[in-house]
Parts: structure tokens; sequence; C-alpha cells
């Protein structure tokens, strides 16, 4: 039986050799993002899934009828930044002005402004935190960028584990709030262990049973657990030999299993857009005591 929970499923729509660990070591790349966005858009369409997909700015621009097309099927498309750049390498004015042209291109591929934003290398930490007041600025209505847990490449230590109204001035703090701006950050599966299985190459690596089991604990609390892959992970004709043995292993591995391991999340749990999930925590004082935290997030709460 599916839990009746809405969990988000996110596709963050860049080039195959954009990821960092890529971008510098790929010379010629062959481009693959029709071919993975058309396979990810069938299974959808099979499934009948809503999703948001989170879509490099410079993408929108360079393939407006792609992007217009993933709209049309009555998916959600976000920003993920106008070059894919990290916000760590960017100034608050730079971020600005990305945030100002991946909203153009997307509009100018959709007739739609996108409402949600997804940091590059979910690059909103504390040295970044300036990037949420922007946002808001921006009118944007959510961000799906905080990575609760530290990983050797991103990720703030002690950030909320659910969805939250958040402060600018102190965006990584659960506390009650009536901000124009929700947070939904991305899925850790435990609350004390935090395991960062929420897509990408967590998700690859890790079996299908513990990926259920980690929704499946966060969906018993009553919270969404907001999930993310990118399109080409669905597609082996990525794979390069002309990368290094631990850059093919993080980039690679697990891409011939990934569908049918999304197929068997799909046919478990319930999934949605997250401009729908943040919707409904957009007045979240409405859903979400804070004077009687459930027990499983007690500990964590006290800390
Ligand atoms: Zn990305």
């Amino acid at each position: 039986m599916r839990s009746p929970v809405e969990n988000v499923l996110s596709f963050d729509l860049e080039h195959w050799y954009s990821a960092t660990l890529l971008r510098d070591a790929v010379t010629d790349p062959t481009e693959r993002i029709e071919e993975s966005v058309e396979i990810v858009l069938d299974l959808l369409a099979r499934r009948g899934v809503k999703a948001t997909f989170f879509v490099v700015g410079e993408v929108a621009r360079d393939h407006p009828e792609l992007v217009a097309q993933i709209a049309a099927d009555g998916h959600e498309i976000g920003s993920h930044g106008h070059t894919h750049r990290p916000l760590f390498e960017l100034t608050r004015e730079q971020f600005s002005h990305e945030i100002e042209r991946s909203t153009a291109a997307i509009q100018d591929a959709t007739g739609t402004m996108p409402v949600g934003f997804r940091a590059p290398n979910f690059s909103v930490t504390p040295r970044t935190q300036w990037a949420i007041a922007v946002l808001e600025a921006s009118e944007y209505q959510y961000d799906s960028s905080v990575f609760p847990v530290r990983t050797p490449m991103y990720g703030v230590t002690g950030a909320p584990v659910r969805p939250y109204s958040i402060d600018p001035t102190a965006p990584f703090e659960d506390r009650p709030a009536d901000h124009a701006l929700v947070e939904l950050p991305l899925a850790v599966f435990h609350p004390r262990f935090k395991l960062p299985v929420a897509g990408g190459f967590y998700a690859r690596l890790l079996p299908t049973q513990l990926l259920q089991w980690g929704i499946r604990t966060l969906n018993a609390r009553g919270l969404p657990a907001t999930i993310y892959f990118h399109p080409w992970e669905f597609n082996p004709a990525v794979k390069t030999p002309s990368v290094t043995a631990h850059k093919r292993f993080v980039s690679f591995h697990g891409i011939n299993r990934l569908k049918s391991k999304l197929e068997t999340l799909l046919d478990t749990f319930t999934f949605t857009t997250a401009a729908s999930v943040a919707r409904e925590y957009a007045n979240e004082n409405d859903l979400v005591s804070y004077d009687t935290p459930s027990p499983v997030f007690q500990s964590e709460d006290s800390r």
C-alpha cells in the first residue's frame, strides 16, 4: 500500500558533464540531454507521476523546446541557477544576476515564472546564506538546497530535516517563523545517523530496500522525503572511460539499475512536485507543533 504522505520527486537538469567531478575532466563531450530527458519523461508518464525539474538557465536558453515539453507534460520547472556554478564561487550580486537570467530563460521557454530554486551542489550553507534573501527578493516561494548533513562536498550540520519557513537571518534554525520562503531540505533518512541517501550517487549506491526504509521512516513521522536525481543518471550512454576510476565510480556507478530502482520507489510511495509540498508548508505553524516535537526528533532538537 502506498503511504499517504506526499514526497517530493525532483530532477536537476544539467548536462551530464556539468557535474563537479566531470566538468574539468571531460573534453569533447557528447550531448545526451534530450535522450536522457526522454527516458525520464516516459517513465513518469507510465507511472502517472508529476515531478519538479530544476533546470539550469543556460539549458532552458539552448533547449527551449525540451523545457517546454517537460512543462507541457505537467511537471514543474524550477531554477538550478543560470550557469550551474555553485554559490561558493559567486558573490551575492553575481547570484542575484544568475537568478534573474535563469528566471528569464525559463519564463521564455515555458511562459511561466519559476517559484522554486535548487542550488548547484546544494551550495546553500552558512557561507552563502545571503542566497535566501536574494530568492525572497526575487519572489521565489521555496528553496530546496539545504542538505542537512555534512558530506565531503556539501551539507549543513544541524539544519532541520523537515520543511520549514526559512528566516533569512537564521536560515538553518528550526523555529516557529512566518517567512515568505519555504525550505524543503533534502531527505536524510535517520534522525540520529542522518544518512544522506536523498538521491544522486547515494541512491545509485544503496540498495532499494534501504531507500524504501528511509522514506518510510520520514513518512511515518508525517514528513515528506525530498529526493533528487539527474536525467542523465538514467542514461547508460553517458558513461565515459576518459576519467579516473574514482570519478567514474562516483559519477556512473549504478546507472544501469537506477531506472528500475525509481520505478520501485514510485510503486511504493506517493510523489508530487516540490511546489505542491512547499505550498502545504507555506503556513507551517498550522501544521507543525513546535511545542511537542515528535519523540524521534527530540534528541536532535535538544542537542
Ligand atoms: Zn546540478
